[in-house]
């Protein structure tokens, strides 16, 4: 099955995101727990989860992706926006054990002068302070740009934080990569992907890869920019994504478009990503 979605917004509801993404050909999808700048969120109806799930299920799609506002840092070398981190995105995971098979991906974070080593320790103290071992939802990390301090642009980095998670709860720890950001990062996934999963199971294992974030970059390879482009006008172009897409170690798994695209260009490049898969 290709499971293929986009990036949606949350504001009009649950079920709301369902419909669009039907309308769009997708059959998942992406969205922020709350607005991305951080503001507070109104608490969402339980009727209207409850109606995005049978939609969901009725049509076959793969579980949404629910991604953590940027405004989160659990590297951060203040306590207090440690502790607002923590807190915000324990409530996060406990609302999401209203959806089944929920996926929760986060930026590991920014160190911020302290040290990768630092970073590490404190985003592994907050995972094992928010995640139950009896949970259902995975929270996945997401491979990052290395733009500024940021952590998780090296493979080797994540497996660091996984590892540092007590065990009874390291089934409930995954990645998230996305293809602009490991393109900028340094990993040559436009050319050889197949490189890069192999690398990445070496590193990290292939079991724990459970989402993809599917941007073409404005950036060169080893940029360390982040800044996405719409799938075949960027740096990696159209036969990147064709190779990446129809990869066999990573086929089975969610795509999610995060390219700048209103809810027109997201139908269109989910039209064109499905008229390049193979099978
Ligand atoms: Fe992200
Ligand atoms: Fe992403
Ligand atoms: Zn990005």
């Amino acid at each position: 099955m290709f499971y293929i979605g986009c990036h949606l917004s949350v504001s009009g509801g649950y079920e709301n995101m369902a419909k669009e993404a039907l309308s769009i050909g997708a059959n998942t999808f992406q969205y922020f727990t709350r607005n991305p700048r951080g503001s507070s969120s109104k608490t969402p109806s339980p009727e209207d989860v409850a109606a995005m799930v049978s939609l969901i299920r009725e049509n076959g799609f793969h579980a949404p992706l629910a991604h953590a506002p940027y405004t989160y840092n659990p590297a951060s070398k203040d306590g207090h926006i440690r502790e607002y981190t923590a807190e915000a995105m324990g409530k996060e995971l406990r609302f999401l054990e209203s959806i089944p098979d929920a996926l929760y991906n986060f930026h590991p974070g920014c160190h911020v002068g302290q040290g990768v080593d630092v970073g590490i320790g404190f985003i592994a103290d907050m995972l094992n302070s928010i995640i139950l071992p009896d949970q259902n939802t995975v929270v996945l990390l997401e491979t990052m740009a290395g733009k500024g301090s940021e952590i998780g642009s090296r493979f080797e980095e994540l497996r660091e934080i996984i590892d540092r998670v007590d065990e009874e709860k390291r089934c409930k720890v995954g990645v998230c990569l996305d293809t602009c950001h490991v393109n900028d990062a340094g990993y040559d996934i436009a050319a050889d992907p197949d490189a890069v999963f192999t690398e990445f199971d070496k590193t990290v294992g292939l079991d724990r890869l459970r989402a993809i974030h599917i941007n073409d970059s404005k950036n060169p390879l080893g940029a360390h920019k982040d800044r996405h482009e719409k799938i075949g006008d960027g740096t990696l172009g159209l036969d990147a994504f064709r190779r990446i897409i129809n990869c066999g170690a990573i086929k089975d798994l969610p795509f999610y478009l995060e390219t700048p695209c209103d809810l027109e260009g997201y139908a269109r490049e989910i039209a064109l990503l499905k008229s390049i898969r193979e099978v």
